[in-house]
């Protein structure tokens, strides 16, 4: 039996916890918080999307950055295996559109509350209010001994897991402090970056929509004539520019791309009405001009949007908004069918640590052993979530890869 000292009580920090008490080690989770769980509290809109349920080898494509370091993860400890955990610890689960689980009652609570009834049961202790401020390991070897807190006190440990997530929301606890800690011990972390975060566009039009929530939107974006990203689903626009699941994931995958674009911008596009060719929307369109020959163009479009993108449609359309439908000339109407099929913005920043999902880079995962979390160089130190060099889309695939590590850190510890 080993002391296995668990820094955080965030989701790897608890799923550790409770399969090294589980195998009968002495665990203490060490949480600065004066709860656990203060970030999973916060996943998923209050509902904590908690995984995907999809088959194992469908997550990697999900994964940004180093997706073949999960293979051991994934495989031991999957999405099935996350959904029988919460199952049989009496959390009932439902999947939604994208393969989405989220507990059936719709409460992150819910599982926080399941894994601290799992912590207790196996006994884990838990030790809130407690800040770890460094590792400590043998001077002369290099083997782990423990952990000295804020107020000085030297714990002492067979193990140590570090489970202190990335940097993002750090008001939830998280605010980098497994970098440190890894970089103190010699280890080398990888630049960090937000990821999954809204973006920030340059027009002045797109203010003037905050708050409309679009749900099925064709996005596409662009450097120069190159496509970067396609993507269908859904956003909402902010008072600095564009948000939502759709906007979130792009962000992952375009992040590097701006900074590399020419006077830091990239072109993106909304397609209006993704299920519509331009010629079915001409038709459309013209349907609706049949019907009202006398009527002042503004007074007909009204139809084929939200009444808060009309204005914005009429001042991007070219089309004098009282002008008569039976005086559009059909290159005026061609121009707004184009403008309905790629409404333009420019993407000229991302947003901030603060209101990133997930911190891109962290613990380089060449010092880690992929199959036990441990580090190559300093036996008995783990690594596991978030503070790691992971990250995945939206979808319950960051959560996975915290509950994946965790399982295959607590298991290996002897
Ligand atoms: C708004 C939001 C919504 C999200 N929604 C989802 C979702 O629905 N599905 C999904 O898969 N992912 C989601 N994520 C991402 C997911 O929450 C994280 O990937 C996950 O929580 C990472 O787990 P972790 O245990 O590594 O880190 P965390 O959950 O951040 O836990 C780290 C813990 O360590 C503690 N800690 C840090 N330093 C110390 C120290 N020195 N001493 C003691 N304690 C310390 C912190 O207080 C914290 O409690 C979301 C993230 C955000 C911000």
């Amino acid at each position: 039996m080993s002391k296995v000292l668990i820094i955080g009580g965030g989701a790897a920090g608890m799923m550790a916890g409770v399969f090294a008490a589980r195998n009968h080690h002495e665990v203490h989770i060490l949480e600065k918080n004066e709860k656990l769980g203060k970030k999973v509290f916060i996943t998923g809109k209050g509902r904590c999307n908690v995984a995907n349920a999809c088959d194992t080898e469908e997550l990697f494509p999900a994964v940004m950055s180093n997706p073949k370091f999960l293979y051991s993860g994934f495989y031991s400890f999957g999405p099935q295996d996350v959904m029988n955990f919460f199952e049989e610890a009496g959390v009932p689960l439902k999947v939604e559109r994208g393969n989405r689980v989220f507990p059936q009652s719709d409460h992150s609570s819910d599982i926080i509350r399941a894994l601290e009834r799992e912590l207790k049961k196996a006994g884990a202790k838990v030790h809130l209010h407690t800040t770890v401020k460094e590792i400590v390991k043998k001077p002369e070897a290099e083997k782990v001994t423990g952990v000295i807190l804020e107020d000085g006190t030297f714990m002492e440990g067979d193990a140590v897991i570090v489970a202190t997530g990335g940097f993002s929301y750090q008001s939830t606890g998280s605010t980098g402090d497994g970098y440190r800690f890894a970089r103190e011990l010699g280890l080398k972390v990888t630049d960090i970056s937000p990821s999954l975060v809204p973006l920030k566009t340059k027009e002045d039009y797109i203010p003037k929509l905050q708050g409309l929530s679009l749900k099925n939107t064709g996005l596409t974006i662009k450097n120069g004539k190159k496509v970067l990203y396609e993507d269908f689903g859904e956003m909402m626009f902010t008072h600095f520019g564009v948000t939502g699941p759709m906007i979130l994931s792009a962000s992952a995958h375009i992040g590097a791309k701006l900074a590399k674009a020419e006077n830091g911008e990239l072109c993106a596009y909304l397609d209006l009405k993704p299920a519509l060719t331009k010629e079915q929307l001409d038709a459309r369109i013209l349907r609706e001009f049949e019907t009202g020959q006398n009527k002042q163009f503004k007074n007909v479009i009204g139809v084929l949007f939200p009444s808060s993108l009309t204005p914005v449609m009429l001042e991007l359309g070219g089309i004098p908004a009282e002008k008569k439908i039976h005086d559009i000339s059909r290159e005026e109407r061609q121009h707004f069918v184009d403008l309905v099929k790629a409404f333009p913005f420019t993407i000229t920043g991302m947003g901030e640590f603060k209101e990133a999902i997930i911190t891109k880079g962290g613990v380089s995962v060449k010092e880690i052993n992929p199959g036990t979390m441990e580090s190559k160089k300093i036996s008995g130190l783990y690594f596991a979530g978030e503070v790691l060099d992971l990250d995945a889309v939206t979808g319950g695939y960051n959560l996975q890869i915290a509950w994946s590590t965790a399982y295959l850190a607590a298991q290996a510890i002897q």
